[in-house]
């Protein structure tokens, strides 16, 4: 029986090199591609560019080379993709399910504290909907999605392939949410869905920490008449104080000098993965590890919920 295709993808931001957890994400969406027989594509998600380090993207894709990890076509940058953007806000702008937003942050706080219903989430307001109605002679900063038509809500169900049924009443939880944001600069959201359906992606295979933006993503899929992709959130590397490795809690850029230090980066991507370390000695070479790998990652895909607890 001819298999389903896959294609699936490792997206990062180049803020910097890659660090432990980074790795961890890579090699995950690459052993699930692999394990499915699939394509694996590497996007660089360069659209928030005050915060892009020139020469990261360069070296994210030296770093992932030289670990094995070789996407099967040329990365694409999304800082080159805006015009498809643009049409994708076009084509919700024109479907109604887009608007233009004049509030700064000021005046949302203002509204959420005079209806005393002060939301906030992840250090976000949750958009009150002011500018549903029109602009009200403000001039259009940002643009945002219309999550739920009047009276309605918007909530999205789905399963992650590792976590379970997962449920977000996005116009509660989040509120109509930036497409395009007011310095101009295209949200992640926008970016991430217009370009997973652009590529083909079947399967998104992320860190845990993105969980959260899932519901957003499906809503803007189904608002755009884009297919949902399946989703699979791995579990994070942390840092000394217990939250994801980041920047700020000392992740380091990965040394991958030498190939002990290879071999050494690998084997903390695939213990945080609840794979095996690889052992012997380092002539045996890591493809045989990257082969052994890939057919436990087969496993713990093959029933209907991804296991992950060591094989
Ligand atoms: N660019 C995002 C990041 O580096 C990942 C986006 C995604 O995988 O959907 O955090």
């Amino acid at each position: 029986m001819k298999k389903p295709p896959y294609i699936g993808r490792f997206a990062p931001s180049p803020t910097g090199p890659l660090h432990a957890g980074s790795l961890a994400a890579a090699l995950a969406s690459w052993l699930d591609a692999r394990a499915h027989g699939g394509q694996w594509l590497v996007r660089i998600e360069d659209v928030d560019t005050p915060r892009c380090v020139p020469g990261a993207a360069d070296a994210i894709l030296q770093q992932l080379a030289t670990c094995g990890l070789l996407p099967d076509a040329a990365p694409i940058d999304q800082s080159q993709r805006g015009a498809l953007y643009q049409q994708a806000l076009d084509q919700l702008t024109h479907t109604g399910l887009a608007y233009p937003c004049g509030c700064t942050r000021q005046d949302i706080a203002t509204v959420l504290a005079n209806s005393g219903h002060a939301r906030e989430r992840h250090g976000e307001l949750v958009y009150p909907g002011t500018c549903r109605a029109g602009l009200n002679g403000k001039p259009a900063r940002a643009w945002r999605l219309l999550t739920a038509q009047a009276g309605q809500q918007a909530k999205v169900s789905w399963t992650d392939r590792r976590l379970g049924p997962q449920t977000q009443n996005v116009s509660e939880q989040v509120g109509d949410f930036v497409l395009r944001r007011a310095d101009g600069l295209w949200a992640y959201q926008l970016a991430v869905v217009v370009d997973d359906a652009a590529q083909g992606i079947t399967d998104v295979v992320r860190g845990e920490d993105l969980t959260d933006n899932t519901a957003r993503q499906i809503l803007l899929q189904r608002a755009l008449g884009l297919p949902t992709t399946r989703y699979l959130h791995t579990p994070l590397v942390l840092g000394a104080n217990g939250e994801k490795l980041s920047k700020q809690n000392g992740a380091q850029a990965l040394l991958l000098s030498d190939p002990l230090a290879v071999l050494a980066a690998m084997n903390a991507a695939a213990a945080c993965l609840s794979l095996p370390a690889s052992s012997g000695s380092l002539t045996e070479a890591l493809a045989q590890w990257v082969q052994r790998w890939t057919a436990q990652w087969a496993l713990k895909s093959s029933g209907e919920r991804f296991h992950h607890s060591p094989a």
